[in-house]
């Protein structure tokens, strides 16, 4: 995680000119006035800004929407006033956390079960969508950290290390054992992070906003990696990175990266794209049965409930003996990390999808035609085909049969 920059305490007075504020008197304007430090071209001078983001205060308990005593700072309350006040802060309370990519994500995913309960919720989640949209895109440019010049070189002590490592394992790599460069540029990598989290420029990738340290920052200052070669049928290592440059043996493979990249980005939506054609042509006619209805299959997935699979999961049944229980929001917390058994439409046995084997969410939705949204699946190629073009660095992982499958 970034270092915090070390904020103001409020006074009673600034306090109360924040707590004042309607969501209409945020504008553009007002957020240059108060949080952007001006520049005089003139005299040369700068002047420092009214408030920082970062500066905090104390909001008694209900002060604000918010049930305990809290230390919140200014730009988190001007997100809960500008997006919140007049879509969901009543119902969600106070969102007192860092506004990182990962936590604005999970704001809008809590957000957006309020937003299944009724078509008005959903109208109020696009409107917070808009608003959110909106104060991220006129703000941003005045706020954040920008790259330092220490993040865009590649630092001595990794160079050294990096030196060190080639030469150890020089035979390893001529073999081009994957294992072998996966381990050495991630001790390059933590090395580089340890020292730079303390940079202003890291906190554009701490923040999930711009750039993957795994990614960008790898290939520009730590090293290539792995090229796949189709006519070999083996990987090539180029142990350079963006910033020390390629050698003349690295012209060939460097060819081989970038037809990976761009195949991914111009043939791979066309084949997704006819995927989804053939889905639709295939599934159209697919409609749920009535709200209530259990096939009485036995068929059932068992896996480990991890956050990222109980979003997918909200709303299905789980089989706890001869009981379904519903995944939802209130229980959600009880059954992650533990092992589920989740009824699944892959095992009904019903004329239609029925509803035990099919959840709650498309009956919450209103949606009963549900043939056209498994598109969705061919929406994760297309995403992953457009993401593979702006990151081609091979990764190794470790994976169970069991999450294979799940
Ligand atoms: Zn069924």
């Amino acid at each position: 995680m970034a270092k915090v920059r070390p904020g103001k305490w409020l006074t009673q007075e600034d306090k109360n000119f924040f707590m004042r504020l309607t969501p209409k008197e945020i504008t553009k304007r007002f957020l240059q006035d108060i949080f952007s430090d001006k520049y005089n071209l003139v005299t040369n001078k700068k002047t420092e800004s009214r408030f920082n983001t970062y500066d905090q205060f104390e909001l008694k308990a209900g002060e604000y929407h918010n049930k305990e005593k809290i230390v919140t700072n200014c730009g988190i309350f001007i997100y809960n006033k500008r997006c919140l006040e007049e879509t969901f802060l009543a119902e969600a309370g106070y969102q007192n956390v860092e506004l990182t990519k990962k936590r604005v994500g999970k704001i809008n995913e809590m957000l957006a079960q309020h937003a299944a309960k009724s078509k008005e919720s959903l109208i109020l989640y696009v409107d917070y969508l808009n608003k959110l949209r909106w104060l991220g895109d006129c703000i941003h440019s005045d706020i954040c950290a920008p790259i330092s010049i220490k993040s865009f070189k590649p630092l001595p002590k990794v160079q050294k290390r990096k030196k060190e490592l080639l030469k150890k394992y020089e035979k390893e790599i001529a073999a081009k054992d994957l294992k072998t460069i996966d381990n050495i540029t991630s001790e390059l990598l933590a090395m580089a992070e340890e020292e730079l989290k303390d940079d202003s420029s890291y906190e554009m990738y701490a923040s999930g906003a711009r750039g993957s340290f795994d990614n960008a920052y790898r290939r520009m200052q730590i090293m290539n990696g792995p090229v796949y070669n189709p006519s070999k049928g083996e990987y090539d290592i180029i142990t350079n990175s963006l910033y020390e440059g390629y050698t003349k043996e690295d012209i060939a493979t460097i060819a081989n990266n970038l037809v990976q990249i761009f195949y991914n980005k111009s043939i791979g939506p066309g084949d997704s794209g006819y995927l989804t054609k053939q889905i639709s042509a295939g599934f159209q006619t697919v409609m749920l049965d009535e709200k209530g209805s259990d096939c009485g299959t036995k068929g059932h997935i068992k896996f480990v409930l991890t956050e990222q699979l109980a979003e997918l999961y909200m709303y299905s049944y789980m089989v706890e003996g001869s009981k379904l229980v519903e995944l939802n929001p209130e229980n959600v917390d009880k059954y992650v990390g533990k092992p589920v058994k989740m009824r699944d439409p892959s095992y009904c046995i019903g004329d239609c999808p029925c509803n035990a084997c099919a959840g709650n969410r498309f009956y919450i939705e209103g949606l009963k035609k549900i043939g056209l949204t498994m598109s969705a699946v061919s929406g994760v190629f297309l995403n992953g085909n457009m993401k593979g073009a702006h990151d081609a660095t091979i990764r190794l992982t470790e994976m169970s049969l069991d999450e294979m499958m799940t």
